[in-house]
C-alpha cells in the first residue's frame, strides 16, 4: 500500500523520491510506505495554497459551507472503510474508530460548514463622533494544521475544518506514524468538489517537514496539537516571525472523587476515561484521587471492573483494548510502569505486555492501576499517555483541590459530586481548560477547547476556532 501526497488536487510522489515504512501497530509490522517528503514537497504544497487562496477565500459563505457538508456526508459515507483504515493505522479497537473516531471527524466538517454560516463580528458606534466602527474578520491565507497520532482523522479534521471554512488555504501534516487516514481524506475532499489547491496533505516526519511548515515565511498561522515539548519548539521557531499559534499540548488530568457521587456512573465512565483508546487520549483522567472514606471500596471495585476489560486484536468487535501506537512508545510507557517499583508505588492491576495470539509480535499492554502515595511522584507528574493510571486517597476539598492543581499541565479534571457548592467551587478553582462533572469527554463542539499551563496556549473550538483563523481588522468610517 503506497501513501502519496496531496497537492494541488494531485496524488504526488514526493519530489526527491523517499519513503518511510507504515507499521500495523497490531501486528507489529510493516504494511506500506508513504513519502518522506522534504523542503521542496512543502515548497510545493506552499505554492499550491497561494494560488488557490484568492478564489477560495472569495468563495460565498454557501458555496463553501455545501463543499464542507459533502466532505462531511462523504466521510459517513465511507466510515466503514475509513474505520477499517484508522484501526489498522493505529491499532485503536475497530468499535472506536467506528462510535467515535470517524463520525467525530465528520462532526467537524458538518459542524464549521454551519458555524461559519452564523460567524459574524461586531460594530461599535462612536458616539458623539459621527463614526462607525465595524470589525472586518479576514481569512488570513495560507495555514499550517500539524496533528498527533492518536486520534488521527478525528484531530486532523478538528483543524482543517475551520481553517477552510474561515476561507484558508491549507498545507497540513499529519503524523509519521498514521498518515493513511488524512491520504483518504484527499480523495474525498476531491470528490466532494473542494478546488485544487485550497487543501495540500504533505507526508513525512515532524523534524523535518513539520520544521519546514513552522518556519514558512508564507505560512501565517499554525494550529499544532501534540507534545508540549514539541510544542514549546514550535513557539520558539514561530514566535520571531509573529505568526498566530494554537497550540494544543499534553495533560496530565486529575479525576477527583467524592463519596457523594453517583458511584456506579462513576465507576463506568472511570474505566472509560482510564483506559479508552489504550490511554492515549490527551483528556483521560490519568490520576485518580478518591476521598478517603469509599477508598477501599473504590480499589476493589475498580481492579474488578478493569481485570474485564479484553486485550486483543482491534479488529475484534470484542476488544476494549487494542495495541499501543509503536513499539518505542510501548517501550516508553512500560520504563513508567517500572519507576513504579523505584518510587514506593504499589501496582495493583496489570503492569505486564501482552501476547495476542496470531499477533505476537504487536504492541499490547495490560491495562494497569498503580497506587501512589505521593503526587509529587514522576508517575503523577509526567504524562506517560499510554494504559496506566495512578489512585490515592484525599481526606478534605482542600486537599483534593491542591492535589489536582498540583502539576505542570492543566488539559481537563473531572469532578464527581452531588454538592453544588463543591461543584461550584472546584469549577472555578481547577487550573484546567475543561473542566467535566459527572461525566467525561461529552464534547459539545461550540465550546472553546484547549489547556493552562504547559497544556498549550488558545482554544479551538466553535467561534473560538473561526476567531483563530481570521485576522481581525478595525474599520473606522467617520461621517459628515
Ligand atoms: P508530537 O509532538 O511528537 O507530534 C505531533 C505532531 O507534530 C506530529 O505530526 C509530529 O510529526 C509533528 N512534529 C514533531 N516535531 C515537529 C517539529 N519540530 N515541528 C513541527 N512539527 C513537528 O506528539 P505525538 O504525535 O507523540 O502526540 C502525542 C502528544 O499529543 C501527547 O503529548 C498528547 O497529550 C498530545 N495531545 C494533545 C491534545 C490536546 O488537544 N491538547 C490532543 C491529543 C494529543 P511526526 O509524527 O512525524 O514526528
Amino acid at each position: 500500500m503506497k501513501i502519496q501526497n496531496y497537492i494541488n488536487g494531485e496524488f504526488e510522489n514526493p519530489i526527491e523520491d523517499h519513503w518511510l515504512e507504515n507499521y500495523n501497530p497490531a501486528k507489529g509490522k510493516v504494511y506500506g510506505k508513504f513519502p518522506n517528503s522534504t523542503n521542496a514537497d512543502v515548497e510545493s504544497a506552499v505554492l499550491a495554497a497561494e494560488n488557490a487562496f484568492p478564489i477560495w477565500s472569495n468563495t460565498s459563505i454557501d458555496e463553501r459551507s455545501k463543499i464542507l457538508t459533502n466532505i462531511a456526508d462523504l466521510i459517513l459515507g465511507n466510515l466503514e472503510f475509513l474505520a477499517k483504515a484508522e484501526s489498522k493505522d493505529n491499532g485503536k479497537p475497530i468499535s472506536l474508530a467506528r462510535q467515535i473516531d470517524i463520525p467525530r471527524a465528520a462532526d467537524n466538517f458538518r459542524f464549521f460548514a454551519n458555524a461559519i454560516t452564523q460567524f459574524s463580528s461586531e460594530a461599535h458606534e462612536s458616539v458623539g463622533f459621527n463614526a462607525m466602527n465595524f470589525t472586518l474578520r479576514q481569512p488570513i491565507g495560507v495555514v499550517g494544521c500539524i496533528s498527533p497520532w492518536n486520534l488521527p482523522l478525528y484531530l486532523f479534521t478538528w483543524k482543517i475544518a475551520p481553517a477552510l471554512a474561515a476561507g484558508n488555504c491549507v498545507v497540513a501534516k499529519p503524523s509519521e506514524i498514521t498518515p493513511m487516514t488524512a491520504f483518504i481524506l484527499a480523495d474525498i475532499c476531491s470528490e466532494a468538489g473542494l478546488p485544487n489547491g485550497v487543501l495540500n496533505i504533505v507526508q513525512g516526519l515532524g523534524n523535518t517537514i513539520g520544521q519546514a511548515i513552522v518556519k514558512h515565511p508564507k505560512i501565517k498561522a499554525i494550529s499544532f496539537t501534540g507534545g508540549t515539548k514539541t510544542g514549546a519548539h514550535i513557539a520558539l521557531t514561530a514566535a520571531p516571525m509573529f505568526k498566530k499559534l494554537s497550540l494544543e499540548l499534553g495533560g496530565k488530568n486529575p479525576n477527583i472523587i467524592f463519596a457523594d457521587c453517583n458511584y456506579d456512573k462513576m465507576l463506568e465512565t472511570t474505566v472509560r476515561s482510564s483506559f479508552a483508546n489504550q490511554g492515549q487520549i490527551c483528556l483521560c483522567g490519568s490520576r485518580i484521587f478518591v476521598e478517603e472514606n469509599i477508598y477501599e471500596k473504590f480499589k476493589q471495585d475498580f481492579i474488578e471492573k478493569v481485570a474485564q476489560l479484553n486485550v486483543g486484536n482491534p479488529e475484534e468487535e470484542t476488544t476494549d483494548i487494542g495495541a499501543l501506537i509503536s513499539k518505542e512508545h510501548l517501550e516508553k510507557v512500560k520504563s513508567y510502569i517500572d519507576i513504579a517499583h523505584t518510587e514506593g508505588g504499589n501496582i495493583l492491576f496489570g503492569g505486564e505486555r501482552v501476547e495476542v495470539e496470531n499477533f505476537e509480535k504487536g504492541y499490547y499492554l495490560q491495562p494497569t492501576i498503580i497506587e501512589v502515595f505521593d503526587n509529587k511522584c514522576r508517575l503523577n507528574q509526567e504524562e506517560i499517555f499510554g494504559p496506566v493510571v495512578t489512585i490515592m486517597s484525599f481526606k478534605t476539598d482542600e486537599e483534593a483541590l491542591s492535589l489536582a492543581n498540583d502539576a505542570k499541565y492543566g488539559l481537563s479534571a473531572t469532578l464527581w459530586t452531588n454538592n453544588l457548592n463543591r461543584t461550584m467551587q472546584f469549577s472555578k478553582q481547577l487550573q484546567t481548560g475543561i473542566v467535566w462533572v459527572n461525566t467525561w469527554m461529552l464534547r459539545d463542539l461550540r465550546t472553546p477547547f484547549g489547556g493552562q499551563k504547559d497544556s498549550g496556549v488558545g482554544r479551538e473550538g466553535g467561534f473560538e476556532a473561526l476567531r483563530f483563523f481570521t485576522e481581525p481588522k478595525n474599520i473606522c468610517i467617520q461621517y459628515d
